[in-house]
Parts: C-alpha cells; sequence; structure tokens
C-alpha cells in the first residue's frame, strides 16, 4: 500500500497536478488534509470541507482512493459521504470518543502513533476501535518525542516489529512526519519492508518550497518518483504494490 499527497490540500492546481503524477505511477491513494491541527493559530489549518470535496472530485476523476484525516465528531458525516481511509491523527489518538465515531463508520482507518504513546497506548487506542466495532484497522508509525532533537521525531522499529511478529495486523511507516528528514526516507522504508510493513506513506507536493504545512519535509514529485521506483524495482519477493 503506498499513500501519497500534500500535508495540507491547498488548491485545485496544486491536488490537481499531483494526483495526476501519483496516478502515472499507478498510486491508488491520495492523500490530503482539510483539518489540520497546527501549533500557532496563525497557521494554515487546512480548507476544511471544501478541501474534502476537492479531493473526492480530484481522486474520482483518477481512480484514486481518499486518505484524510478527520479532527472532530462533527465531520463524521462528511467523512462518512467523501473519504475512503478515514486517518485519525497522533494528537486524536487519545480521543476515544472520536475512535467510537469513527469505528461505527465501518471503513478503512489508519490510526497514527501518538508522540507520546508509548506501544501499549498505541495498540488499547486500536483496541477502542476494535470493540466499537471497526473492522479494518492499519496502524501507523510515525516516530516518538525523542531526547534527541536532531530528527522531528524518532521512529520506533521495535514497536512495528513487535505488532508484525505477534499481532499480524497491517503497519504502514510514514517517514515523513518520522524523521521530517527526506534524505532517509529511502533507507527507512526499505528497513521496515525488511520486517514485514504493508505499506508506506509519503508527502509531496508539486512546488514543496511553497508547501503551505510541512513543507522541510515535502518531497518534489521527482524524488517521490525515484524513492518509489527504486523500492518497488527492488521489492521482487513482496509485491506490496497493488
Ligand atoms: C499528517 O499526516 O499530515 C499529520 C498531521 O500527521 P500526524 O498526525 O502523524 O502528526
Ligand atoms: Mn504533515
Amino acid at each position: 500500500m503506498v499513500i501519497a499527497g500534500p500535508c495540507a490540500i491547498e488548491d485545485e492546481n496544486q491536488l490537481l497536478s499531483i494526483s495526476n503524477t501519483l496516478k502515472r505511477l499507478g498510486i491508488r491513494y491520495l492523500r490530503g488534509g482539510a483539518f489540520k491541527h497546527r501549533t500557532s493559530p496563525y497557521s494554515f489549518a487546512g480548507l476544511g470541507k471544501e478541501g474534502i470535496y476537492l479531493i473526492k472530485k480530484i481522486a474520482d476523476s483518477n481512480g484514486q482512493l481518499v486518505v484524510s484525516e478527520i479532527t472532530s465528531e462533527s465531520q463524521i458525516d462528511l467523512f462518512a459521504e467523501n473519504v475512503d481511509i478515514i486517518q485519525i491523527g497522533a494528537r486524536s489518538m487519545r480521543n476515544y470518543e472520536l475512535i467510537r465515531l469513527v469505528a461505527k463508520l465501518r471503513k478503512v482507518t489508519l490510526l497514527k502513533r501518538s508522540m507520546d504513546s508509548t506501544l501499549r497506548d498505541w495498540l488499547f487506542a486500536g483496541e477502542h476501535f476494535l470493540y466499537h466495532g471497526g473492522q479494518d484497522l492499519i496502524f501507523c508509525e510515525r516516530g516518538v518525542t525523542s531526547f534527541d532533537p536532531a530528527f522531528r521525531n524518532m521512529i520506533d522499529i521495535t514497536s512495528t516489529c513487535f505488532i508484525k511478529e505477534f499481532l499480524r495486523v497491517p503497519v504502514v511507516l510514514d517517514p515523513s512526519h518520522g524523521t521530517g528528514f527526506p534524505p532517509l526516507f529511502l533507507s527507512l522504508i526499505k528497513a521496515f519492508l525488511a520486517i514485514g510493513i504493508d505499506g508506506y506513506m509519503l508527502e509531496v507536493h508539486n512546488v514543496p518550497e511553497k508547501a503551505l504545512c510541512d513543507s522541510d519535509q515535502a518531497l518534489s514529485m521527482e524524488e517521490f518518483t525515484n524513492i518509489f521506483h527504486k523500492i518497488t524495482n527492488h521489492d521482487t519477493v513482496n509485491s506490496f504494490h497493488e
């Protein structure tokens, strides 16, 4: 499973250009945030429901599926109608009421790990989802806060290894938020493929330096294409890419 797209949906030109490039590569899962949790209230917080309508329209026109983050219970109906894979973000991993409502939608759900969660906290957040009737759950490792400021977060391969060895539920790696440092994405994806992950998610942008959100970690379409080809061409054992 390869999920790619911008951190935030910005406008039609941006998303259509990204979606078209991804389509040419055969990527089926188009991500894009419409409701962004930003540290500063002055930062771009997404297009809101207009963003969801836009990603749905573009994904439909290119035969792709929509992956987007829900941030509030008030968005349940909007997501039920327009989003194929619902992302529960790191900041919402402990919002059990939101998890309960999303579980009831019976949609594939990507549960990101909170930056301050233990493996146990993360697994129990998943347990809340299953307890309330959710069925299709994908864990997304996106790193945890570290004592070391060298990278944005610290990716925890041990926890993913544990999940794959003992629980055998799907795990997707997000090295974009996990490191914030594009030169490491390829190696990290390869390392995680070696322990059996089911896919990866990368943030991409048609003009990375102008991205309104997470521009430092956004890959250009050329950089993404390069990584994608290197991984896909080397992955002769597990054909994870549809
Ligand atoms: C994102 O995927 O854009 C995002 C905000 O991720 P996280 O919740 O992991 O910080
Ligand atoms: Mn982001």
